[in-house]
């Protein structure tokens, strides 16, 4: 059975053939849906029966003019290349045009192997599944660019990892899944047909106004450095890891993309890293910045032959449009963090006066988010709460004073500043034990608790009295020390 849905297109599969591989969603045996983002599929003008939900969103029935596909792209992972990739245990159904015009690719996660699959089974389990779905709805009511989630289903089949795992699917909405990665397919194999259309279609999908440009791929690679600068500082400023920034994992259009051993910290830390496979601590929070400017750079050099003719010419123009990242993500991030701090002027001195914060943060371990978010009870004059989370009284009253003598020169009413503070410094992340306890209850059958955690972060900025609980960080039995990629 074919289910209707309108504006279904699919302009991927109308690219050359070795772009990607038609591939079928394998069926699954008894598909469950466990959370369905109501307010997505309203944006996205789909409308479904409950019938057609399970259905569509296990890949066991396909939406009408659908052309499911694997989509082929390589990337460094760690460092090490790896020319072949891929889609490997997900599908791209193809793209709804939503309410305001825009292409959304829909794609299953966990819905059976492709020819990309390699030597996996290209399933998932429900720990994964949840754990994308709660951090990527987060992510996107706290403001940071990311692929969403449209639903969460368990196949009622099992799934073979160390042990046993109920089998679930993700239902992913993307602007684009196109990666550094899928440039780098075709460059590698000196295929400069199918670079030059894949940049075209970039161009002509995301970023029109490069179109009028002199350069137009120079411009693109321009506008992808400033949208990846963006959303790494965003990153930064909510203490976000996202644990595996290889370049097939880093997204063109600068979505947050793949949800894997992701993590928020608790106590500020900048060399923090969860991910249990990460030994060098290649991808810390204070790591990221450096990755994303390297992945930049690994684009910039498979854009080379369409910046110019002349390689020399292609590497000057490329090179100089990297150096300026530091400068751009440096201007992001001071921004992101004078906000946090309730500033909204530039002073020079303003960066002195965050590094200090960060620095007696990260001495005294306090909570990243909890920290930021007391900055808004200082402007009341009630230091104590703010205080506490530090170890030497001394040094942070110094530190409130200073801040204090520079909040006076924002000549503005205390309680916008308050406001303020409240919408830049979430109350609620999706901390670390907590989506280990939605997964573990999860994992019995209770969803309640997926449920709870997910309702309260669709307010990340609110105080949400009757759940302060889910604000502090874990205590030393539930702390969640190693994240894993959890395929
Ligand atoms: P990731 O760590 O999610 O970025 O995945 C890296 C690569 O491994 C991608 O090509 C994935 O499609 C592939 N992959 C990960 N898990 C599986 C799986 N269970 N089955 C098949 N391929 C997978
Ligand atoms: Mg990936």
């Amino acid at each position: 059975m074919n289910i209707n849905a309108v504006n279904f297109d699919n302009s991927y599969a109308r690219l050359p053939k070795k772009f990607y591989s038609n591939v079928l969603p394998t069926p699954v045996k008894k598909p469950n849906i466990i959370k369905f983002n109501t307010l997505l599929a309203r944006d996205l003008g789909l409308q479904l029966n409950d019938i057609e939900k399970e259905l569509f969103l296990s890949g066991n029935s396909l939406l009408s003019n659908s052309i499911p596909i694997a989509m082929a792209y390589a990337g460094h992972q760690f460092g090490h290349w790896v020319p072949q990739l891929g889609d490997g245990r997900a599908i791209l159904l193809g793209e709804i045009i939503d309410k305001k015009g825009f292409r959304r690719d829909i794609q299953l996660k966990g819905c059976g192997p492709t020819p990309y699959s390699r030597m996996g089974d290209g399933r998932a389990w429900l720990g994964p599944i949840l754990r994308e779905y709660i951090l990527s709805e987060a992510m996107n009511n706290i403001g940071i660019p990311t692929t969403r989630a449209l639903s969460a289903i368990s196949t009622g089949e099992t799934v073979y990892r160390e042990k046993e795992y109920p089998g679930a699917i993700l239902t992913r909405v993307a602007y684009s899944h196109v990666r550094v990665g899928t440039f780098q397919y075709f460059a590698s194999r000196k295929d400069l047909k199918g670079l030059k259309i894949l940049a075209d279609y970039i161009i002509k999908r995301h970023y029109k106004d490069c179109e009028k440009e002199k350069n137009p791929y120079l411009s693109l690679l321009k506008e992808i450095i400033k949208r990846q600068a963006d959303l790494v500082s965003k990153w930064m400023g909510i203490g976000f890891i996202h644990g595996v920034l290889n370049t097939d994992n880093t997204s063109i259009y600068g979505e947050t993309i793949d949800y894997g051993p992701c993590a928020f910290m608790d106590e500020y830390d900048s060399n923090k890293v969860f991910s249990s496979i990460d030994q060098a601590g290649r991808y810390a929070y204070k790591n990221q910045p450096e990755v994303i400017r390297w992945n930049l750079a690994c684009l910039a050099s498979c854009l080379l032959p369409l910046i110019n003719e002349d390689e020399k010419k292609a590497v000057i123009l490329a090179q100089s449009a990297i150096d300026e990242f530091p400068n751009i993500y440096n201007m992001y991030w001071l921004k992101i963090f004078r906000n946090k701090l309730g500033l909204r002027k530039n002073y020079e001195d303003d960066i002195n006066l965050i590094n200090d914060l960060l620095d007696i943060m990260e001495k005294d371990k306090t909570d990243f988010t909890l920290t930021f978010r007391a900055m808004s009870t200082l402007v009341n004059n009630d230091k104590s709460h703010f205080k506490n989370y530090f170890l030497n009284p001394n040094i942070i009253e110094n530190w409130i004073e200073k801040w204090k003598n520079r909040l006076l020169l924002e000549n503005e009413n205390i309680n916008n500043i308050i406001n303020f503070l409240n919408k830049i410094n979430p109350a609620y992340i999706p901390r670390n034990h907590r989506v280990e306890e939605i997964i573990n209850e999860g994992l019995k059958g209770d969803y309640s608790y997926f449920e709870r955690l997910n309702k309260i972060l669709t307010k990340p900025f609110d105080n949400q009295n009757e759940n302060v609980e889910y604000q502090i960080g874990p205590n030393e039995t539930q702390r969640v020390s190693q994240t894993f990629c959890g395929t």
